[in-house]
């Protein structure tokens, strides 16, 4: 539980006329999709039916889909322009390259009109009648709902060993993270403008909202399998995100390192004496190869360890100075 968040308890069993009396003005939901032809008519199918649904109840007096192509190399932006043709709702934003998901996100975000927006993947692994939970609780006050999965049996063991095991790997270095919540969430105007002003190429936005403030609420939901098609996120990918997490939002690495190296540096200064002690006390003494070799091995490494982890932070440094456009928005519909 994000015990940090200004957590704003919604009773899931409010009922959602709370929020026909006060119907949201424009709600847009904004995809990211990267080569995701196999899914995308159903997803847009199944979101215009929930926007109906919405509207029709009149919970929300205006809706918009926006499909983020993430540089896709499949049919994905003709589909997104079809499904534009037929549904004025529907609109498309095309980057001109790949730009990751996170980057994707963050375009769309910053796009999208609605005076509450919600991010979710192509896929439909996050169930999407949550949507209402996240209204109900945007009506009651929440400025930022995020979407949990209340469990992962979907997912692979692997994947769910490393997920959780990672979320609680950054909790202890003191990131704040909402455990479980990847980026299904609500964003009300207000954050979505504050947004806007962090300007930082290298995004993590599960790090990122949580600092923002707000209030918060959170809704639970079950995370299916994906629909169909691939995953979009192989080893590679989550392993850049996982590194992108930790350095954009701890310093604990870094001061691991100092406590490392003096803590190595005293147990040389140790060994040092102790070596001198035998020189003198024991002229005979034959120095052994392994007590030269193995310290050399073992400080080679840890240098080594060292001077990845400040090349990674120092990497950082070098790519937000650059301030290079964190999406390249070829165009939209
Ligand atoms: N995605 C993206 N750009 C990328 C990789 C993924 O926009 O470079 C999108 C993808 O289309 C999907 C979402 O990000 O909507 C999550 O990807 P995926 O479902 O493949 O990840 P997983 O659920 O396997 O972690
Ligand atoms: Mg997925």
């Amino acid at each position: 539980m994000p015990t940090l968040l200004n957590e704003l308890w919604v009773n899931q069993s409010a009922s959602l006329s709370t929020l026909a009396r006060t119907p949201l003005q424009q709600l847009s939901i904004v995809v990211p999709c990267y080569n995701e032809e196999e899914v995308l008519p159903e997803t847009a199918s199944r979101l215009s039916f929930l926007l109906d649904e919405l509207t029709g109840n009149n919970l929300v007096r205006e809706t918009s889909i926006y499909f983020v192509d993430d540089g896709s190399t499949d049919r994905t932006w003709t589909l997104i322009e079809e499904l534009s043709a037929l549904d004025d709702r529907v609109h498309g934003i095309k980057l001109s390259r790949n730009c990751g998901h996170q980057s994707a996100l963050l375009a769309g975000l910053l796009h999208a009109p609605g005076d509450a927006v919600i991010s979710i993947d192509a896929d439909l692994q996050d169930d999407i009648s949550a949507i209402k939970d996240m209204l109900v609780a945007y009506s009651a006050g929440a400025e930022i709902v995020y979407g949990i999965r209340s469990e992962r049996s979907s997912d692979t063991f692997f994947k769910r060993g490393t997920a959780e095991g990672y979320y609680r790997l950054l909790q202890a270095m003191g990131v704040r993270l909402v455990f479980n919540h990847a980026d299904y969430r609500l964003l009300s105007r207000r954050v979505l403008e504050t947004l806007r002003d962090y300007k930082e190429t290298n995004l993590f936005l599960r790090g990122l909202i949580p600092q923002l403030g707000f209030n918060s609420a959170t809704v639970y939901y079950n995370r299916r399998e994906r629909f169909a098609g691939e995953s979009k996120y192989p080893f590679s990918k989550m392993l850049g995100l996982a590194i992108e997490g930790i350095t954009s939002f701890s310093e604990i690495p870094l001061k691991l390192i100092t406590l490392m190296g003096m803590l190595i540096s005293l147990v040389s200064f140790g060994l040092a004496l102790w070596a001198l002690a035998v020189k003198i006390l024991n002229p005979e003494a034959v120095p052994g190869w392994a007590s030269i070799v193995i310290p050399l091995y073992f400080l080679g490494g840890i240098q080594l360890l060292c001077m990845g982890v400040i090349g990674q932070y120092l990497a950082k440094v070098y790519s937000e100075t650059k301030g290079r456009p964190r999406f390249i928005i070829e165009k939209t519909l």
